[in-house]
């Protein structure tokens, strides 16, 4: 290539790195999960709300935490043209309590129960499954401490999750009230002070400003030391010991199965009470490690907005996740059901298979074509393919005799009838 061409040449655009498209196969994967989630929503009186992707600044480091991964080293934070900082969101629970407080929220019968899907933003290390936009189907239940909530709202994404054949484990766990957290808190920190040698060097920071993060840590000597740690569940206060007793006894009663998990802390400064984790059971290691959602109680994250005591529980869905667990155990969304097929002869007859395609629209047909082609062997291979039951066939000569074909696919038998009564011969044909 010349230099003049050289430097002519157009550098394609590319995805930024942590990002990725969703092409139309994976659409319509999420498309079946999301209908499903509407469905489950609607089922359990979850009414639909959307917020803002952007946000101020100050609505996370306050609900979600200083000290927290997310607001610590994950958010996209900038600076608007006016001078204000703002944030993508990182996660959902912090702008819908705003709206709540917004609202009004707070003289509607309690508890407000709403949920929402959409992309989320964290400036995270890429790798497959975690990327730096994502979506999540996300569900909260503000404004009660009801800890029946907290159990219906595990039996949701149990059932959504398991409803499209995955197998379903779910952790739980609880980290208690304030005066429990604070307490164990101290426990912790005496624990681990002792083997500070042993720490990977995100855990020796982790262990000043929030130790319950260590239990979570995958690094294997810091994942050894969780395993012999003082657990949360001998430390938790009566109320808090009762609320957590009446979770297990719902989530027993809805006949969900669950396992007690100690290192379920959750990051986030907002929780308290319940935490829990969702995962598909897989052959992949690597893939049944991966949470497909996750949630808890945040009872004290209202009152750190200034809108006061507002109880909630809550969980997140990883949508990209979901679709990934389904493509390992290779679930796919069930065939359009497209029932016939409209193929022309050219030029002329493509006006009328046009018209045609429209009438069968209307009267409640699933119709398929490929009015580019003009050669009816391989439209034919195409209806064929879709698994239609009959093709309706358009030449120029049934054209001028107002006339068409229904070819049955099944065996082939073609059969001339009146333009005009297309809807009654295929309904005819359907019936049999
Ligand atoms: P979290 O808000 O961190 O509790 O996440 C809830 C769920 O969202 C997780 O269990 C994942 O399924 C999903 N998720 C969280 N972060 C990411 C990410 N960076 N990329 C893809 N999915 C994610």
């Amino acid at each position: 290539m010349s230099e003049e061409n050289q430097s002519k040449k157009i550098v394609q655009p590319k995805l930024l790195r942590g990002m990725r498209d969703s092409v139309p196969d994976e659409q319509e994967v999420m498309q079946w999960v999301v209908s499903r989630t509407e469905e489950i929503a609607n089922d359990y009186g979850y009414r639909r709300i959307e917020t803002p992707i952007l946000e101020s600044t100050s609505l996370f480091n306050r609900g979600v935490g200083d000290g927290t991964d997310i607001v610590e080293k994950e958010m996209y934070s900038f600076e608007d043209r006016g001078g204000d900082n703002i944030s993508l969101r990182p996660e959902f629970t912090a702008g819908l309590m705003r709206a709540y407080g917004q609202h009004g929220f707070i003289s509607k019968p309690q508890p407000v129960k709403i949920w929402t899907h959409g992309p989320l933003f964290r400036y995270d290390r890429p790798q497959s499954g975690r990327y730096r936009q994502h979506s999540q189907l996300d569900f909260e239940a503000m404004g009660d401490p009801a800890p029946v909530l907290d159990a219906q709202l595990i039996n949701i994404a149990y059932k959504l999750l398991s409803s499209f054949g995955l197998d379903i484990r779910v952790m739980v766990n609880s980290i208690g009230d304030r005066d429990s957290k604070t307490m164990y808190q101290g426990v912790l920190t005496e624990y681990y002070k002792a083997e500070t040698n042993l720490l990977c060097e995100d855990c020796q920071r982790r262990l000043k400003i929030n130790p319950l993060r260590l239990l979570d840590c995958k690094e294997e000597d810091c994942r050894d030391l969780s395993g012999k740690a003082p657990q949360m569940i001998d430390y938790l206060s009566e109320p808090s010991r009762l609320h957590f007793v009446s979770v297990l006894e719902y989530l027993d009663e809805l006949e969900v199965p669950y396992e007690l998990n100690h290192r379920i802390v959750r990051g986030l400064d907002y929780y308290s009470e319940t935490t829990f984790e969702i995962f598909s059971t897989s052959d992949d290691e690597r893939a049944s490690q991966r949470a497909l959602g996750g949630g808890g109680r945040y009872n004290y994250l209202a009152e750190s907005l200034g809108i006061g005591d507002v109880p909630g529980v809550g969980f997140g869905l990883g949508l990209e996740r979901i679709v990934l667990a389904l493509k390992d155990a290779e679930i796919k969304p069930p065939e359009s059901e497209v029932n016939v097929f409209v193929a022309q002869l050219g030029d002329e007859s493509r006006r009328g298979a046009l018209a045609v395609y429209e009438r069968l629209l209307k009267a409640g047909y699933k119709p398929a074509e490929k009015f580019s082609k003009d050669s009816i062997k391989s439209q034919l291979e195409i209806a064929d393919k879709l698994g239609v039951r009959y093709t309706i066939i358009i030449g120029q000569k049934e054209i001028h005799d107002g006339t068409v074909i229904i070819r049955d696919m099944d065996g082939g038998i073609q059969e001339e009838v009146d333009l005009d009564k297309i809807e009654v011969e295929l309904a005819k044909r359907f019936e049999n």
